[in-house]
C-alpha cells in the first residue's frame, strides 16, 4: 500500500461510522426540548409537530421535554451542550433572538452553538386580563391600569421570554410600570391568570384562543398588524387599532440541533421538517389557533439563519434602548 492509499484507508475507516449511523437514523426516539413549562404555547406547537414529524422519520417517536427556567435559556443551553447526534433537538420562539439582547451572562451562543433546521410558524400575541377585571375593551383597560398604578401584575414566562419582551412593550407604549410575576412557562401562569392571581399577561394565540373562546379570560388585543381570520379571535382589535402606535410583536418558532450534527442527519431532520410544515393536519390545527404554518424560505436552513440573525440585530438595540437586562 503506498502512502497515499493508507491514509484513504484511515479516511474511509473513520468516515464509515458516521456514513452508517446517518443511514440508519434514527435508530431510536428524538428528544424534542422545549424551553418551558408544559400547557404553554411552545409546548403545544411542539406536541403537534412531534407528531407531524413521526412519519416522515419512518415511524421514529419525537418525545417532548420540558426544560423550563430562566425565560427560556435553560432548555437552549441543554441542546447547545447535548451530543451533536441529531437525538436532541430543541424547538424556540423569538427568545431565540430576544435573549442575546436581554441576558448579560447566557451560557451559550445563538450565533454558534446551534444547526438552524427552519422555522416552524408565526404566531400574534393576545393581551389577556384575569376574568374579574373591571374592564371589557381597551380603553377601559388603559383607565383602570391608570387607577391602580403600583398594584398591576404582570405574568411572564422570565426575562427573555415572548411575554416579557411584549409586556415591556407593553408598559413602555402605556409609560407605566407593572409588578413582572415570572413563571416557568405561560402554561402556569395561564392558570394563575384564569385563578385571578395576577392581572394581565401577553400570550401566543396558540395558548389563548381556546380561553378565550371559553371566557376563562378577557382579551384586550391582538399584536398582528391587521385582524385574524380565526374565528373565535375575528371580533378582537389590534392593539395598534386600540390605539398603541405601531405595536407589532409576531412569534416564530424554530427548530435547531446541536452544531457539529453530521450534515447527512441535518439533511434527514430537514427534510422531515419539510414534509411536516407541508401536513394539511399540521397546518389546520396551527390556523385554528391563529398561528400560520412557515412556507418561506426562512424553512431553510440558511434562510433560518439568516432571519435570526436579523431579528437579533432588530431587536438588541430596542431591548437595549428600554434598559432591561437580566444576569
Ligand atoms: N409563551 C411563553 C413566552 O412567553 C413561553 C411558553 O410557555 O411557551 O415566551
Amino acid at each position: 500500500m503506498t502512502r497515499f492509499q493508507k491514509a484513504l484507508a484511515i479516511v474511509a475507516a473513520v468516515l464509515a461510522p458516521l456514513h452508517a449511523s446517518a443511514q440508519s437514523f434514527p435508530s431510536h426516539p428524538i428528544t424534542l426540548v422545549v424551553p418551558f413549562a408544559p400547557g404553554g404555547p411552545t409546548d403545544r406547537v411542539a406536541r403537534d409537530l412531534a407528531e407531524s414529524l413521526r412519519k416522515p422519520l419512518g415511524g421514529a417517536t419525537v418525545v417532548v421535554d420540558n426544560a423550563a427556567g430562566a425565560g427560556g435559556a435553560v432548555g437552549a443551553a441543554k441542546v447547545a451542550h447535548a451530543a451533536a447526534d441529531g437525538y436532541t433537538l430543541l424547538l424556540h420562539h423569538i427568545g431565540m433572538a430576544t435573549m442575546p439582547g436581554l441576558v448579560r451572562k447566557l451560557p451559550f451562543s445563538v450565533e454558534k452553538d446551534f444547526a438552524y433546521l427552519g422555522i416552524v410558524n408565526d404566531v400574534p400575541m393576545t393581551l389577556i386580563g384575569r376574568p374579574t377585571l373591571p374592564a371589557s375593551n381597551f380603553k377601559e383597560l388603559v383607565a383602570w391600569i391608570g387607577q391602580n398604578k403600583g398594584h398591576i401584575n404582570l405574568g411572564n414566562a422570565g426575562v427573555g421570554s415572548a411575554s416579557h419582551l411584549c409586556g415591556m412593550l407593553l408598559q413602555q407604549a402605556l409609560g407605566t410600570e407593572m409588578t413582572a410575576v415570572p413563571y416557568k412557562g405561560t402554561g402556569p401562569a395561564m392558570t394563575d391568570l384564569m385563578g385571578g392571581q395576577i392581572d394581565l399577561m401577553c400570550d401566543q394565540t396558540t395558548s389563548t384562543t381556546a380561553h378565550i373562546e371559553a371566557k376563562k379570560v378577557k382579551v384586550f388585543g391582538v399584536t398582528s398588524p391587521t385582524r385574524l381570520a380565526t374565528p373565535a379571535l375575528r371580533e378582537v382589535p389590534t392593539l395598534q387599532e386600540a390605539g398603541l402606535k405601531n405595536f407589532q410583536v409576531s412569534i416564530f418558532h424554530g427548530l435547531y440541533a446541536p452544531k457539529g450534527t453530521p450534515p447527512a442527519v441535518l439533511d434527514r431532520l430537514h427534510t422531515a421538517l419539510e414534509a411536516a410544515l407541508r401536513d394539511p393536519d399540521f397546518i389546520q390545527r396551527e390556523q385554528a389557533l391563529g398561528a400560520v404554518v412557515a412556507q418561506d424560505g426562512r424553512t431553510q436552513p440558511e434562510g433560518h439563519r439568516q432571519f435570526v440573525a436579523a431579528e437579533i440585530a432588530r431587536w438588541t438595540p430596542l431591548i437595549k434602548g428600554a434598559g432591561v437586562y437580566a444576569d
